[in-house]
């Protein structure tokens, strides 16, 4: 198994944050104010202890101690190194004040959660007084104390012993995009089996998560325990002298199998085929198996899925069935499937008969038949390391043709370029072949995935295209699209919400220059129009008939309602926890049950514009989701779970048993929320009355 980030709070009943007192592994104080799940937080002492030892899995607090922050170093033991160098897993440790004892100030401890180069780490966190028990957060390096206010002096990493130097999956941000061969292997094997490719790219996202789709993999948390590498163990499973595996509780292989039954079973599998433990294909065999005889429904989801997050939750929800299964662990999944989608689907030929009427995806980069005018620029990337999912269209600044443009762009002095230029008459010019990343947008990480399109303009404000111009754009876009595998192109409007969204299957996202550097690119002119280029690209690209996915509906059907989905979960104690935990932070969200998951929504709203709104709020909370019109099959007809009169009494006494809202509230607002709940407005009123009458 990979090591995995934490970025939400200890779950209750979490030993690593639990005093001994209270049946836990830490001996660290409680901290303030008291969290009720986990006791030894607010405190980043407690939080710090407890996760750098849950990181290493041993079931007690081996590590460290629960000594003043600034003094965890002089406190560490000899077993442990100490660096300035970021590794995963360590914790940081700041002095406060001159001297290291409590008097000045007790210092600050936090974990390293992700490593992002040698400036930049992420980490988890918790702090002495604070309301929130936990949070993520970047630091950089600067000016040597690593985001700390000039009292605080930064003392060192202390290394985790429980963490090799191995750059683990959770920090890789996708998948490699050369290919490996046992990727294809894999897919190839999967798709054979399933026949669905949003199915095989779920599962894949998933054993990517668990196991760098490395079949020999041994639980990272474990080599150090165990004494054993990937290989060795590998090899000493195989020639016997290692008895243990079917009860170790080490993940191993390309699930990271665990439990005892199936790590047994799957020993035995392999023992009956002849092969190694670590074998790729008796895994892959092997994992059919399972998925035919004892996980039925995960292979049925898989096979009929509509989507990759469909088939990846249904994975990580009833197959892998990890301890966090929270939003962001279902999106990082999802993500992951995205990217082997992205990459496999349509290109390999399946033994058994795909859907009829799939679209085909990206089959490699194309340019556009559109250009009239070809004059390359030396000022790119080569080839970009991320598939199309954007398009980014700028203003030039001048009333210029293609030619000029090309001349603009030729010279390695310039350090700029786009991808395509449309000229003051409306032609087409190509400057960096669409496989390339352009030098356009202030942003490497958007030109990567972005095609950068430089539009003839005014040369003063608002900078206006002329028509020809502005049609042609649209034209070009719908091209792009079309050529990407792309029906969709969408419009946000909000920077943050953009940059964090990942594009399904289909999307293409506007995004413009304005958000990466201080300009006022596209110009107010074009940056007015971004909803309009997106409503109308949509719109040629499904034929102009039906519905576009536009955001601007203008009418309100008040049939469909929008909800922002952020999570689903086979077990309703755990939506039920995550429901609260978003209810704490003020967001009104209620469960819906479909098709076997509880799923936690957000709001309902007639306008999409606005669950689009409450998605981005909650993004900038740190919680993802999609938007969503699919509501409990049973909603309008379910019968109310509760009588009349029960429901009279929460009335009395101003509790409310519906998570939607904090009570039934008062005149046409309870009516309406009485129906809406499913019970008969006048009946609860009767009873009601009774209950003032007594
Ligand atoms: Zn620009």
């Amino acid at each position: 198994m990979a090591f995995k980030m934490r970025t939400s709070k200890p779950e209750a009943g979490n030993k690593y944050y639990i005093t001994k007192a209270n049946g836990g592994y830490s001996d660290a104080i409680k901290g303030s104010p008291t969290d009720k799940d986990c006791d030894v937080l607010s405190n980043c002492v407690g939080y710090a202890y407890g996760r750098f030892n849950e990181i290493g899995g041993y079931g007690y607090c081996k590590y460290l101690r629960p000594v003043n922050a600034e003094n965890f170093i002089q406190y560490k033991g000899t077993a442990l190194k100490t660096g300035q160098t970021p590794k995963l897993g360590a914790c940081m440790v700041w002095q406060k004040g001159a001297t290291l004892n409590g008097s000045d100030g007790a210092g600050h401890v936090a974990i390293v959660e992700k490593v992002v180069s040698d400036t930049e780490v992420y980490t988890s966190e918790s702090g002495w007084g604070s309301s929130t028990p936990f949070w993520n957060k970047t630091r950089t390096k600067g000016n040597g104390n690593w985001g700390q206010g000039t009292a605080y002096k930064f003392l060192g990493f202390i290394y985790n012993p429980a963490v090799s130097d191995e750059k683990p999956a959770d920090t890789t941000p996708t998948p490699s995009t050369s290919g490996s061969t046992d990727e294809k292997t894999i897919w190839n094997y999967l798709l054979g089996k399933i026949g669905n490719e949003y199915g095989v790219a779920g599962l894949m996202g998933n054993l990517y998560a668990e196991s760098c789709l490395r079949p020999n993999n041994l639980q990272n948390a474990y080599e150090t325990r165990l004494g054993y590498t990937d290989a060795s163990y590998t090899a000493a499973v195989d020639n016997g002298s290692y008895t243990k595996f079917g009860t170790d509780s080490a993940g191993y292989g390309l699930a990271q199998w665990t439990y005892h039954t199936r790590k047994k079973a799957l020993l035995a599998f392999a023992q009956r085929k002849g092969k190694s433990i670590g074998d790729l294909n008796m895994q892959l065999e092997f994992l059919c198996k399972e998925l035919s005889e004892s996980y039925k429904g995960v292979l049925a989801d898989l096979k009929s899925a509509k989507t990759v997050l469909a088939a990846s939750n249904s994975v990580l929800t009833k197959y892998e069935r990890p301890a966090n299964q929270g939003a962001a662990v279902q999106s990082k999944r999802a993500e992951f499937g995205q990217k082997y989608y992205e990459k496999y689907a349509g290109k390999t030929v399946s033994s058994t008969p795909q859907e009829t009427g799939k679209e085909t995806t990206n089959m490699g980069y194309t340019n556009s038949s559109l250009v009239s005018y070809t004059k390359l620029s030396p000022n790119h990337s080569g080839q970009r390391t991320h598939s199309i999912d954007r398009i980014t269209p700028h203003c030039v600044v001048g009333q210029c043709s293609v030619e000029t443009l090309g001349n603009i762009f030729a010279p390695t002095s310039k350090q700029a370029s786009c991808n395509y230029g449309i000229g003051v008459d409306g032609r087409v010019g190509m400057y960096v072949e669409e496989k390339n990343r352009s030098w356009c947008s202030s942003s490497a990480a958007n030109d990567q995935r972005a095609i950068t399109i430089e539009c003839a303009s005014d040369a003063t404000a608002p900078y206006a295209f002329k028509d020809v111009v502005y049609n042609k754009l649209i034209e070009l876009c719908v091209d792009i699209c079309k050529r990407n595998g792309k029906n969709k192109l969408l419009w946000f409007g909000d920077k943050t919400k953009t940059l964090n969204y990942t594009p399904k299957s289909g999307e293409m996202v506007l995004t413009v220059h304005r958000w990466f550097a201080n300009k006022s690119c596209p110009g107010d002119w074009m940056y007015a129009r971004m909803g309009d280029l997106a409503t109308k690209v949509t719109q040629k690209l499904s034929g102009g008939t039906t519905d576009t996915g536009k955001t601007d509906t203008p009418t309100s059907d008040t049939t469909t309602l929008y909800r922002v989905q952020t999570g689903a979960f086979a077990k309703k104690a755990n939506a039920d926890a995550f429901a609260a935990k978003l209810k704490a932070a003020g967001f009104a969200t209620y469960i819906v049950q479909i098709g076997g998951l509880y799923k936690v929504q957000v709001g309902a709203f007639a306008k999409k514009a606005n669950a689009e709104n409450m998605m981005a709020k909650l993004k900038a909370a740190g919680y993802s989701g999609f938007i969503t019109t699919q509501t409990s099959t049973t909603t309008k007809s379910e019968p109310a779970k509760k009588t009349a009169a029960e429901i009279a009494k929460e009335i009395f006494y101003g509790t409310c048993s519906d998570s939607r809202w904090s009570t039934w509230g008062n005149g046409a607002t309870r009516t309406s929320r009485l129906k809406q709940a499913g019970y008969n407005p006048s009946e609860v009123q009767a009873e009601v009355n009774k209950l003032f009458s007594k």
